[in-house]
C-alpha cells in the first residue's frame, strides 16, 4: 500500500516506510485494533439505545497528555487485524444491533479503512462514524467523504502555544478548521432517523480543560465566525479528569469548576450552538472503556 511506504496521512507527514519505522503515531504497516465494543457513552444521537459500534484503534498523531485513551494512543496495544477480519467486525458489529461503525482514531489506518469498507459496501446498512482527534489534513478527509456518513471530530485548542504544549500540534487549529470545513462540505446537515439517531452530519467536540476556558470560548467565537453553527451539532465535554495526567503542569491537576464549564456552555448558547451540554458528574474514571482483556466486549 503506497500510502503507508511513504506516510503523509496526517499533518505530522513523517514520510516514513511504516515496514520500517514507526512514525509520531506508533502505527505499523498493518491494521492494530484495541477494541470493538457496543459503545454506550457518546453521545446520545450515536449511542442510542443499543449502543454504537466502536472499533477503537491503536495508535495516534496526537499525543495529548493527558489523553484518557493513552493506554492505547500512546502505545501500539491490540490486535494485528487483516482488512478482510476488519470488515467481518463491521458485520458482526451490525448484527448485534449496533447503530452505527464508529472508527474511533482511524486517521493513521485511512486507507486500510477504505478496503475494509469497500468489501462491505452494499451488506453495511448502518452509517459509518469518524471519530478523529481533529488533527486531519482536508485532502484525506476528502478522501474518506465518500466513506463516512457522520464526523465527529474533536476541536481541541484555538492556541498554537497549547496545542503544542499538551498535544505536540502547534498547527492544530489551521489543520483541525481546514478538515472541518472538508467534513461540512461532505455532510453540510444534519440528519436524523425516526427515533433520533444521526444517519449523516458532523458533531464538533470540545473538551474544556481546567484553567483554559478562554481558550475554550475564542475557539468556539473563531469558529462561529467561519461557519453557519446551525449546520452541525457541539457537543461541549465537562469529562476532563486528571487520572490520566502524571505531568508537572498545575493547571491539568485538578477538574474543572462548575463555572469554568458554565461559562463556556453560557458563551456557545450565546453564539447560537445547538447539541449536547455533558453532565459535570460524567468526569469519572468509569466513563472510559477498558482495554484490558480480549478485544471483544458486549
Ligand atoms: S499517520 Fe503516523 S506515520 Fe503517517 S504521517 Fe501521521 S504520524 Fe506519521
Amino acid at each position: 500500500m503506497n500510502e503507508i511506504l511513504n506516510c503523509t496521512l496526517c499533518p505530522r507527514e513523517c514520510g516514513i516506510d511504516r515496514g520500517e519505522r514507526v512514525g509520531v503515531c506508533g502505527a505499523r504497516d498493518y491494521v492494530s485494533v484495541a477494541k470493538i465494543m457496543l459503545h454506550r457513552w457518546e453521545e446520545p444521537c450515536i449511542s442510542g439505545k443499543n449502543g454504537s459500534g466502536a472499533i477503537f484503534f491503536s495508535g495516534c498523531p496526537l499525543k495529548c497528555v493527558y489523553c484518557q485513551n493513552k493506554e492505547i494512543s500512546h502505545t501500539l496495544t491490540g490486535e494485528k487485524m487483516s482488512v478482510g477480519e476488519l470488515s467481518s467486525a463491521m458485520l458482526s458489529l451490525q448484527e448485534r444491533g449496533a447503530h452505527n461503525i464508529n472508527l474511533v482514531s482511524p486517521t493513521q489506518y485511512a486507507p486500510f479503512i477504505r478496503e475494509a469498507l469497500d468489501m462491505v459496501r452494499g451488506e453495511l446498512k448502518i452509517p459509518v462514524v469518524y471519530n478523529t482527534g481533529g488533527y486531519e489534513k482536508p485532502s484525506e478527509i476528502e478522501k474518506m467523504s465518500s466513506y463516512v456518513d457522520v464526523f465527529l471530530t474533536d476541536i481541541k485548542y484555538f492556541s498554537s502555544e497549547l496545542s503544542k504544549k499538551y498535544s505536540l500540534a502547534s498547527d492544530y487549529f489551521e489543520m483541525a478548521i481546514a478538515s472541518l470545513e472538508k467534513m461540512l462540505e461532505s455532510a453540510p446537515e444534519c440528519v436524523f432517523d425516526e427515533n433520533g439517531m444521526m444517519q449523516k452530519g458532523v458533531i464538533l467536540r470540545h473538551l474544556v480543560l481546567p484553567s483554559h476556558r478562554d481558550d475554550s470560548i475564542k475557539l468556539l467565537e473563531r469558529v462561529a465566525e467561519r461557519f453557519d453553527v446551525s449546520k452541525f451539532k457541539l457537543s461541549l465535554m465537562s469529562q476532563y479528569t486528571p487520572d490520566f495526567y502524571d505531568g508537572e503542569d498545575k493547571a491539568l491537576r485538578r477538574k474543572i469548576t462548575t463555572f469554568e464549564y458554565q461559562s463556556v456552555v453560557d458563551r456557545a448558547v450565546e453564539l447560537g450552538y445547538d447539541g449536547y451540554i455533558q453532565e459535570k458528574t460524567s468526569a469519572k474514571r468509569d466513563f472510559t472503556p477498558s482495554f484490558k482483556g480480549e478485544i471483544y466486549e458486549n
